[in-house]
């Protein structure tokens, strides 16, 4: 595969992951707040939660996309956006 496809494929995973946090942010009763640091966001499937907790080097997240690739995940998306 060539490099500049492999970072267009990398970028609209980046946008996807986005507009799903997004679908779960304006879904009700997805995102739960526990306190300032801590929120619990249920999959959109209905299988369990992840907890999202609020640390000094940002968010993270308990799910295997931030947990193992270190990556921004829906789930931390959705709480973000949950604040506005
Ligand atoms: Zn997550």
């Amino acid at each position: 595969m060539p490099l500049t496809s492999m970072f267009e494929d990398m970028s609209k995973q980046l946008i996807e992951r986005k507009e799903q946090g997004r679908l779960i942010a304006q879904a009700n009763g997805l995102v739960k707040r526990n306190d300032e640091t801590s929120y619990t966001v249920s999959s959109q499937s209905g299988n369990g939660s992840y907890d999202v907790v609020s640390t000094e080097f940002g968010w993270n997240c308990s799910c295997p996309d931030s947990t193992y690739r270190g990556i921004k995940c829906k789930h931390i998306h959705a709480v973000e956006l949950s604040f506005t």
